[in-house]
């Protein structure tokens, strides 16, 4: 398409957080940027409103049984509904379609994410889980269709930004900023206590229940190491976290001279959303920018390994490879799922963790196929040891 035309965008999970952070961007953005497709899988009345705003080509309602339910009467003629995840992959390969904006939670991004890298697309990436669970696959993949990856993840769009200012084979390290949580001042004891709501209540981010209480256990960050490691073929020992409760400074890179360079804006994820979408150009943002008018302060501190042990685990899958990204993922899914449900504590959720990544057949080379029946075992194996061996150890 011509550099004036318009770009359609497909949003895949356009009513999560990042979805409706996307929508604002395309609304500010006067015709820039054209709604596709949008797709949702609960909520349906959201996905309805959306398509009868923005008047999409297609609507993609990812669960097909609630989508049989729903009533679509009132679905503009104009936007055809298709389901499931062939429906995803349909509009995130689609000709038409030029950037796909991944925004699903969770492994159940996978699949729209692969069809539109395999596609050539442009895919503004959120869907962290998908580098997890198969980061080697995606960007082999990418390589060879020509499919660009970019950061929507604050802390790696910062880093991309940051680069600009050297050459890749001069950088010594990358450090990814952490909020450090809404538990980052309690202790080990007071951690055995939390709850899921006190969990939900994020001091800086207003994001989506499992990206929130992975902000929460810190498993945000170990997957953020293994995102950076993907995204920017880094090793382990050049990877490091730092906690900034202010979450103003995005994440740093430094340089072989010691200059460290960093990317700075208000917590508000319209801004690499729209960078993402956007770039190499750079247009008025709905995000606001900083305010240096007013006296702020910057902190930084060392994480607590002790007190957020997941955090560990990040660096244990960039140095292991092969099938921990996809177990550890899965794991991770189903004890938050099991944690927000009340069914175990938090402090649990590192505890499944660690077994089911302990007692995986470990592989150094899966194929696709193999990481998402990895990814089945580990969620059945995470339910059995939840009941068996978490009760056990409590009685
Ligand atoms: P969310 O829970 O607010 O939204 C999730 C979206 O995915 C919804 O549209 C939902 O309908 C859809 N969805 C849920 N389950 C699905 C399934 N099984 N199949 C298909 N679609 C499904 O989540 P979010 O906070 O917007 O996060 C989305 C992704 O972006 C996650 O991978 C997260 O790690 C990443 N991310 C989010 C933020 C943030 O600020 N929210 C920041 C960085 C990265
Ligand atoms: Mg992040």
């Amino acid at each position: 398409s011509s550099p004036t035309s318009s770009q359609s965008v497909v949003v895949l999970g356009a009513t999560g957080s990042i979805g409706r952070s996307t929508l604002d961007v395309i609304r500010a953005s006067n015709g820039t940027f054209t709604p596709f497709a949008l797709s949702a899988h609960g909520r349906l009345e959201e996905l309805l409103e959306a398509a009868i705003e923005y008047r999409p080509r297609y609507i993609v309602a990812s669960d097909e049984a609630g989508a049989a339910k729903f009533d679509w009467s009132k679905l503009p003629a104009e936007t055809t509904l298709l389901t499931g995840t062939a429906g995803l992959q349909e509009v995130a390969s689609h000709k038409e379609a030029d950037i796909v904006v991944s925004a699903i939670v969770g492994r159940a991004g996978l699949e729209g994410t692969f069809a539109a890298i395999a596609a050539g697309k442009r895919v503004a990436l959120a869907n962290k889980e998908t580098l997890v669970v198969a980061g080697h696959l995606a960007t082999k993949l990418a390589a060879e269709s020509g499919a660009e990856i970019l950061p929507v993840d604050s802390e790696h769009s910062a880093i991309f930004q940051a680069l600009k200012a050297g050459r890749n084979v001069d950088v010594r390290r990358v450090i990814l900023t952490a909020s450090g949580g809404p538990f980052r001042q309690l202790s080990q004891q007071q951690l055995l206590e939390v709850t899921a709501e006190q969990a939900l209540d994020h001091p800086t981010w207003k994001m989506g229940p499992k990206i929130t209480v992975d902000s929460a256990t810190m498993m945000n960050k170990a997957l953020e190491i293994i995102e950076t490691k993907w995204l920017f073929d880094l090793s382990a020992e050049q990877i490091e976290v730092v906690v900034h409760p202010q979450s103003i400074v995005h994440s740093l890179v430094e340089f072989v001279d010691g200059s460290v360079v960093a990317q700075m804006s208000p917590p508000d994820m319209r801004m690499p959303i729209q960078l993402a979408m956007t770039y190499p150009e750079r247009t008025e943002c709905p995000a606001k920018a900083l305010d240096m008018t007013q006296a702020f302060s910057l902190e930084f501190e060392p994480p607590d390994y002790e007190r957020f042990p997941a955090l560990k685990l990040g660096k244990e899958v960039v140095q292991r490879g092969g099938t921990t990204g996809a177990v550890l993922n899965a794991a991770n899914e189903v004890a938050v799922q099991r944690f927000l449900e009340g069914k175990i504590r938090f402090v649990d959720i590192y505890r499944v963790c660690r077994a089911i990544l302990d007692e995986h057949p470990f592989e150094l080379s899966p194929d696709l196929n193999r990481l998402l029946e990895l990814d089945a075992w580990a969620r059945e194996e995470s339910d059995k040891w939840i009941t068996c061996c978490l009760r056990q150890a409590k009685d």
